[in-house]
């Protein structure tokens, strides 16, 4: 496909600025550029020709399914697009006095207390943009509780090797040092080793929850006893939470802080680097902590407070609030019934595909899974030399975006498939045969499969030298 600059002819398209209606400023000669910017040139309709090819080209939830574990791909309804688009919501200015964006202080107030209430927490931060900055920031507030009773021996900060990888990332980040906890049999944390691992260093453990092999741990309540009696505190990564909503909540479990992707389980679609929000919720006795500002009710009147000893700013101003309007709209819509039946469809949708492929596939782990799935393809790879890397190729001939590969670490050749609660019993039913069909492809010709897909603008792109020495800009001939 041609680039926009290949495409462009000296003289074609046409610029219609407006007229300048403020006074022209004489800048200094040296900050004016000396030559015109070399703009492509071209015409409206080859323009719109050009980005429809290219919105061909792509996969996303609106071409076909998309089970991209660990990340949530779900259908977000188009009717809160429409609720972040109102004016009232857009034409605001976040230094606007208070008593003038009362509607949108109530949008985060009222997000924040139905957050709580599916969380269990006590109060909420919105400023985090993302999952990782949430518990980065919920790890500062872990830093800041132990810092506030002279407690400055807690360096450390445990993390299981079923967590996902932010959650050592954001720890490191935090200036913690990292003690990995390795997994069970049963892929969840090993109690023994927990117990070995926490001490009067012990700042917190962080918990992914379902973690990153699709499971809920069953001793989750002794792990956060566990930690507790030795001091720390505990942090549930619920960036997953779209698999347990409205069933159980973090703060029953013993969980002092918790964060969520509004941008995966809250109706933010996600997956190009569009805004997110990773919101921070914690117990009472951490609220003190929070960034500044938060939102608080009197008497039916919303004002900004400052938390007696926040720990200041994450982000500017209130984080990403159209994401939080999007979510609340969600909420709103959903209900009370509405939520824990979004989650019960998730964990069903992903046990019945499971279901279909087991004894096909091998499978990571036995048991039932919560919203997603984790294959090990090491069998398949030894016999045929198939690898899941060929698999997932070849699942985009059949209009199917693959699931996440080579990940979670612990399972070698795995692939991980999430299908979420807005696929129908048809579109799962599909997937599964395409995946039977590749395995027998796989036994017929395994050849074919390493030179997968077959029927895509682009194969195999060297992805290490496209992540590591990405070509941003065009290379004009002179
Ligand atoms: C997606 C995800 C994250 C990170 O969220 P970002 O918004 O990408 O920073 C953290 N933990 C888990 C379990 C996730 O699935």
């Amino acid at each position: 496909m041609k680039l926009l600059f290949e495409r462009s002819r000296s003289g074609r398209g046409s610029t219609l600025l407006p007229a300048c209606d403020v006074p022209a400023v004489d800048f200094d000669q040296s900050l004016l550029r000396t030559a015109p910017p070399r703009l492509p040139e071209i015409s409206e309709i080859d323009l719109g020709r050009h980005y429809t090819e290219l919105a061909k080209q792509t996969h996303g939830v609106n071409d076909g399914f998309y089970p991209l574990g660990s990340c949530t791909m779900k259908y977000n309804p188009r009717v809160n697009e429409e609720a972040a688009a109102l004016p009232g919501f857009t034409q605001v200015h976040p230094l606007q006095p208070q008593e003038t964006v009362q509607g949108a202080l109530e949008v985060l107030h009222r997000a924040e207390t139905l957050l709580c209430e599916i969380t269990g927490m006590d109060a909420m931060s919105f400023q985090p943009a993302a999952g990782a900055h949430g518990e980065y920031t919920g790890l500062l507030l872990i830093r800041k509780y132990h810092q506030s009773k002279g407690d400055t021996a807690r360096t450390k900060i445990i993390v299981p090797d079923s967590a996902h990888g932010t959650n050592p990332a954001s720890a490191t980040m935090a200036g913690f040092k990292v003690v990995s906890v390795p997994s069970n049999e049963a892929g969840g944390v090993d109690l023994d080793a927990l117990r070995k691992a926490v001490g009067p260093d012990t700042a917190g453990l962080m918990l992914t929850n379902p973690n990153t092999v699709g499971l809920f741990d069953t001793n989750i309540l002794e792990i956060t006893q566990i930690v507790h009696d030795a001091g720390g505190l505990c942090y549930y990564d619920g960036a997953n939470l779209n698999a347990v909503m409205g069933h159980v909540r973090p703060g029953d479990m013993g969980f002092d802080c918790v964060h969520l992707n509004l941008h995966k389980t809250f109706s933010t679609p996600h997956g190009g680097g569009g805004p997110g929000s990773g919101p921070v919720g914690c117990k009472a006795m951490l609220e003190p902590f929070l960034p500044a500002p938060r939102v608080k009710a009197v008497d039916g009147m919303y004002s900004f407070d400052t938390p007696q000893r926040t720990m200041g700013q994450v982000r500017g101003f209130y984080g990403n609030f159209l994401v939080v309007v999007k979510a609340l709209a969600y909420l709103i819509t959903l209900g009370k019934e509405g939520i824990p039946e979004a989650s019960a469809g998730a964990v069903l949708n992903a046990n019945y595909l499971m279901k279909k492929l087991m004894g096909h596939y091998d499978m990571a782990y036995h048991t039932l899974c919560m919203h997603e799935f984790v294959m090990t393809l090491q069998g398949l790879a030894r016999d045929s030399g198939v690898t899941a890397m060929d698999v997932a190729k070849r699942l985009l001939d059949f209009g199917i975006h693959p699931p996440t590969m080579y990940f979670p670490l612990i399972v070698h050749e795995a692939l991980m498939v999430e299908p979420t609660e807005t696929e129908s019993p048809e579109t799962l039913d599909q997937a599964a045969q395409a995946f039977l069909d590749i395995l027998a492809e796989a036994k017929a010709d395994p050849e074919s499969l390493h030179h997968a897909p077959h029927h895509c603008p682009i194969g195999r792109p060297d992805e290490v030298t496209a992540a590591r020495d990405p070509i941003l800009r065009y290379g004009f001939a002179e």
